[in-house]
């Protein structure tokens, strides 16, 4: 055993993992573009771009320059009282490729404290224009992240069982997921609508927010809708008094196609950033609001402000990173390479994963596609996913199932040789362990 890996034995508590019964970790010492460099020297395909934030391939050369040059000058500062060009810059082009209403920038440092952000914003919101609402609503199977506000707006999604007891209530809105060919799709998003109606009708004037993953659900296990359905729910919500949150932690930054999954749906009043944000160099994230929002909190009075913050706050090499990243997108056309990715998926993918039988359900949106394992043990925890996993990692490509779900969330630097590959793996590796 190496010493990191004795190291780790000894010192280390891994996210998402039961040390009792999961194998040993595997030491990476190097990365670049999609290619993991293995302390013993094998190389792993990161078809995954390492839990969705590494969206231009690892260690892109024009980031890490960036984020170094800016160590030399400012590497942190309080942000209260305080402000600097990287945050400004990083505000002001931010704004721009978002949707025109949202303007004002609030800085944290993960996806789930910018979802506490926004929930803390738009519930003191209401209060702020004096009327309190209480109800939150959210999509059944949402993933908002694993702090007590985000477990609270994702607690249907069966992650958070032992602290239910803590957590605030929900108003629950059923989840019509869709799939190529889904006959069916019409049907469940009516039903879904009609919930949504009683929901509204039973909470009237109590509607504070809604909090939803536009477009793909994915930790929830890559569960796609329709744009018109988004879009039909948004203004539903709208229309009875509550704000609109989209958490676009996962599909920001090109992941469904577009910049933002919210202009092919509906433009939130609040929208939650993270993940591709520094392109997966820096912790950092944002919820950008409307002007509209950001009014309500101005006062003489201190308790009306916003009473949020955290050490990292816009911190500048994050800012760095995250500016440098949207240079990318203008300097390398990254927007062709995505709709390159979906011809690829749309064609090829879907010709060579259907030749297997117990793959179902895909599905295509923007860079991702997904798929289920059609077996009896489905869900999260289903032990199929393990064993996929598994046969993934040893014959050199890091795709990690959510259970008997199987997707590929690539960097976009990917080429159409390594895609093809993992649709291959897959068949491959479905074949070996289920049959087809
Ligand atoms: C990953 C994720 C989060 C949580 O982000 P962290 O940085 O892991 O805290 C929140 N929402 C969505 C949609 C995510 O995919």
């Amino acid at each position: 055993m190496s010493d990191t890996l004795k190291d780790d034995k000894i010192h280390i508590w891994h996210p998402f993992t039961q040390a009792k019964t999961a194998p040993e970790p595997i030491a990476i010492k190097s990365a670049n573009g999609i290619y993991l460099t293995t302390e013993d020297d094998k190389q792993i395909v990161d078809y995954i771009s390492s839990w969705w934030v590494n969206i231009h391939g690892h260690c892109h050369p024009y980031i890490c320059d960036a984020i170094y040059n800016q160590s030399k000058n400012l590497e942190q500062v309080i942000f209260a009282g305080f402000t600097h060009k990287p945050a400004t810059e990083l505000s002001k082009k931010l704004t721009s490729v978002l949707p025109d209403k949202l303007n004002k920038v609030f800085f944290s440092d993960n996806g789930s404290t910018a979802v506490e952000v926004g929930i803390k914003m738009a519930y003191q919101y209401h209060i702020n224009l004096g009327a309190k609402k209480t109800k939150i609503l959210t999509f059944d199977g949402a993933y908002h992240g694993d702090t007590f506000g985000a477990m609270s707006a994702g607690k249907s999604s069966k992650f958070f069982d032992n602290w239910q007891d803590l957590l605030f209530d929900v108003e629950v809105v059923p989840y019509p997921h869709t799939f190529i060919n889904d006959t069916d799709v019409d049907n469940k998003e009516q039903s879904a609508l009609n919930e949504l109606d009683n929901i509204l009708n039973n909470n009237k004037d109590d509607i504070c927010a809604i909090i939803l993953e536009p477009l793909v659900q994915g930790a929830g296990g890559m569960r796609m809708v329709r744009p018109s359905f988004v879009k039909q729910v948004c203004e539903k919500v709208k229309n009875a008094g509550g704000l609109v949150i989209f958490d676009e932690v996962m599909t920001g930054f090109g992941r469904t196609g577009t910049m933002f999954a919210s202009e092919q749906s509906f433009t939130p009043d609040i929208i939650c950033l993270s993940k591709g944000l520094t392109a997966g160099f820096m912790a950092m994230s944002v919820t950008v609001c409307s002007d509209e929002i950001y009014d309500a909190f101005l006062d003489d009075s201190f308790d009306k402000s916003f009473i949020h913050g955290h050490s990292f706050t816009a911190n500048p090499l994050g800012c760095a990173a995250a500016i440098a990243s949207l240079e990318v997108f203008e300097n390398e056309k990254v927007m062709d390479k995505i709709s390159n990715i979906e011809n690829i998926h749309k064609e090829t993918g879907i010709r060579i994963l259907s030749g297997c039988k117990t793959l179902t359900n895909i599905r295509i949106q923007g860079t991702i596609i997904a798929m289920d394992v059609n077996i009896d043990d489905t869900g999260y925890k289903s032990s199929i996913g393990d064993r996929l996993k598994k046969y993934f990692w040893e014959n050199g490509a890091l795709i990690r199932p959510l259970g008997n779900v199987i997707y590929l969330l690539p960097p976009y630097v990917i080429s159409e040789e390594q895609l093809t590959d993992a649709y291959n793996i897959i068949v491959e590796a479905v074949n070996e362990i289920v049959g087809d």
